[in-house]
């Protein structure tokens, strides 16, 4: 049995058809984890969806009244880049609620891990580029309602700045936003974030991590957070149709690890969402996903090792 739970729902697919968003990863992602005997079917628990009020911690009570009515305009749902249908809007409720669910196991584990959510484009009025809703947002402010925890830091590797994180978390101190993206892609407007990494094009694995981990440890050395949501998008991926970097699958590993070991080596949950993915090949994002989950575990039982009790995380 694996030492943390992966959380899905076998409606998180946004039934979008033929679209450049593979939004069926979620299930072949599940499907590949049981395949080859990563995880069986107790390792996985299913969310509740998100309710109206934990949405409306993030966004505005107009959109969520638009996303539940079907009342989204012509320009609404142009800025979305994915058709609106009440399948889509459950699947965002359920991948908020799933992402909520993460954080709290990831308090009582170490780490949590959701096999869906990232919509890091999703801003407290509107949706952007295929992010209705911003589930990275909602989990946050849900935990620091319940008092679990009151700060947190956003790590976003997603190859898209986390723009819509950046504005959800603006004015509010309680919460620190890393983004590390490529400069010349989308959103061409970059509302920043607490510190944003700006990449050149092609960046490869060797600069990306020393990048990332120089920006990553000065962040954690100055804010002391009690949650890290790592965001960790196929994206950057050499051969990701969306995303101008060279990062390889070996390079996207040691990303993990090292966004993961320097969590949890310093005593701090990590809940993870998957975000962006879209290779030319579906296969390959899924591989990407999937190696995220088994540096968790790698890293998860090396820290759990290292303790006297391997019950570093477990709370109340
Ligand atoms: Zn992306």
């Amino acid at each position: 049995m694996l030492p943390f739970k992966l959380v899905f729902h076998e409606r998180y697919d946004l039934n979008l058809g033929e679209h450049v968003f593979p939004s069926r990863k979620y299930q072949w992602l599940r499907d590949r984890l049981v395949r080859t005997r990563f995880a069986s079917a107790e390792d996985f628990v299913a969310p509740e969806p998100a309710t109206d009020d934990d949405v409306r911690l993030v966004h505005d009570d107009e959109w969520v009244a638009k996303l539940r009515s079907g009342t989204l305009t012509y320009q609404d749902i142009l800025r979305l880049e994915i058709p609106y249908s009440r399948q889509m809007v459950e699947a965002f409720w359920l991948a908020a609620g799933g992402s909520i669910l993460a954080a709290r196991l990831a308090l009582e584990h170490g780490v949590g891990f959701n096999i869906g959510g990232g919509f890091h484009h999703a801003f407290p009025g509107h949706g952007e580029g295929f992010c209705a809703i911003n589930d990275i947002g909602i989990a946050v402010r849900r935990l620091q309602r319940d008092g679990a925890i009151r700060r947190a830091m956003v790590v976003d590797c997603d190859v898209h700045h986390g723009n819509g994180t950046a504005g959800v978390f603006a004015s509010d101190d309680s919460v620190f936003t890393l983004s590390i993206h490529q400069a010349n892609n989308y959103p061409s407007e970059k509302p920043p974030s607490s510190l944003d990494i700006h990449l050149p094009d092609a960046i490869g694995d060797a600069e990306y991590l020393h990048r990332l981990g120089n920006g990553y440890r000065a962040a954690l050395a100055m804010f002391k957070p009690e949650l890290l949501v790592y965001v960790a998008g196929a994206d950057p991926f050499q051969e990701d149709q969306l995303g101008g970097l060279s990062l390889t699958f070996d390079g996207l590993k040691e990303r993990d690890r090292l966004v993961i070991w320097t969590a949890l080596s310093h005593g701090l949950p990590v809940a993870i969402v998957l975000a962006g993915g879209y290779a030319q090949s579906v296969e390959d994002t899924i591989t990407i996903h999937a190696n995220t989950a088994e540096v968790a575990k790698e890293v998860l039982l090396k820290v759990g090792a290292g303790t006297k009790s391997g019950r570093l995380f477990r709370r109340g």
